[in-house]
């Protein structure tokens, strides 16, 4: 591309120069302008090369399920170079155009597609109707299936019992979304269990040229089997979902005296509040270890709860009969994991 500048008018103002500097010995003359400057041309073997190496390491993913989430994170392997298909049972053609990838409205089309990696960002309830009318026979043998789902050992069985068994499986959880994650990744936890992965270099490659994305991003890779993340997620997501949904509902509002503690509480409802019921619902259905937490959760509340009225009714008979009471022995409670509750100390001497 060539640049004509006025030679009245120079881009650049010649630097100050002294009469006995050396410089201005060599300087330019007058006539001689700017007209070119190196910008990368398409016969520029240098950037031709460069995107020739972009195109054979890229995958070609198919993102199933073009919702909320599968379209946050489609933006960011387009990003690194990887080349995007999309399906949805909506139409997001218009979606998928604004950020580079095609959009396929009938599943077999895309499976034609022959993508390396199947990338599942469908909800948790949807999840084996999905699989069991997909056109897998339309796919290459060797082809990597992905999931994003915020349980685990479900679709991991359900990929077990569907898909055929030269396919390769890996179970991810980003566990971040739209909100937590839309400034940066960085530090973000990445769960992430190779369920099943073929055993030559080239799998092994794509299934680490997927999570690269990830780590390049900057999150705190975690290998972990589905078991594992199903028990830590339903004591810390589910919870904190739980919590999010029930501050939603009793309407957290901002105010101009907020301490630090109610913004931690209005981050959470922002956090949570965009995230739809039916991935709520999925993580309390399908992680088995959800019911009981929200068991604990219930009896927690109602423990504390307890505690409030049991002092105000000490202070109550205190004003009503006069003098010391004899207070009833208190003991300190803890919900145990299994439900049950065990006795720690006795805590009436210190009150
Ligand atoms: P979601 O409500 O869990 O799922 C919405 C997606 O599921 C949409 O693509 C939707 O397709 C598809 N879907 C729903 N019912 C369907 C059906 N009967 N048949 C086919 N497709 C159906 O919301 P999301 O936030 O986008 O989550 C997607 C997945 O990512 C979930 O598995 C979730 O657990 C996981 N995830 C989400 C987050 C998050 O922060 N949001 C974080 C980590 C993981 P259409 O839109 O075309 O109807």
């Amino acid at each position: 591309m060539l640049l004509h500048f006025s030679p009245a008018k120079p881009l650049i103002s010649p630097p100050i120069l002294r009469r006995n500097s050396p410089v201005f010995l060599i300087s330019p003359p007058r006539s001689l302008r700017i007209r070119a400057i190196d910008a990368a041309q398409i016969f520029d073997y240098e950037t031709q090369l460069k995107s020739e190496y972009r195109k054979s390491s890229a995958l070609k993913i198919a993102v199933l399920g073009f919702g909320n989430f599968g379209q946050f994170l489609s933006k960011t392997l387009i990003r690194h170079g990887h080349d995007l298909i999309t399906h949805s049972r909506s139409d997001y053609s218009d979606a998928a155009n604004s950020i580079g990838a095609r959009f396929f409205d009938n599943p077999h089309d895309l499976c034609e597609q022959h993508p390396d990696v199947v990338l599942l960002c469908t909800s948790i309830l949807s999840t084996e109707s999905v699989l069991r009318s997909f056109p897998f026979q339309r796919l290459r043998r060797s082809t990597l299936f992905v999931d994003v789902l915020s349980v685990k050992e479900f679709p991991k069985a359900l990929f077990l019992k569907y898909l055929p068994k030269e396919f390769d499986i890996l179970c991810t959880h980003p566990m971040f979304g739209p909100e937590s994650g839309k400034h940066s990744w960085s530090g973000l936890p990445f769960v992430y269990d190779k369920v099943r992965i073929g055993d030559t270099a080239s799998r092994h490659e794509r299934c680490e040229k997927f999570l690269r994305v990830f780590e390049n991003e900057g999150c705190k890779m975690v290998e972990m089997s589905c078991e594992k993340h199903d028990y830590y997620a339903a004591g810390s997501q589910f919870v904190t979902h739980t919590m999010g949904r029930v501050l939603e509902k009793y309407g957290v509002e901002s105010s101009p005296i907020n301490t630090k503690g109610y913004e931690t509480l209005l981050d959470l409802v922002e956090n949570t509040s965009s995230d739809s019921f039916e991935l709520f619902y999925g993580l309390f259905m399908y992680n088995p270890n959800a019911l009981e937490e929200l068991e604990r959760l219930d009896m927690a509340f109602e423990s504390v709860k307890k505690e409030l009225f049991g002092r105000l009714h000490q202070q109550y008979r205190k004003q009503m009969f006069g003098g010391e009471v004899q207070s009833p022995k208190k003991t300190e409670q803890k919900l145990l994991n299994d439900g049950g509750v065990v006795s720690m100390k006795d805590t009436s001497s210190s009150s």
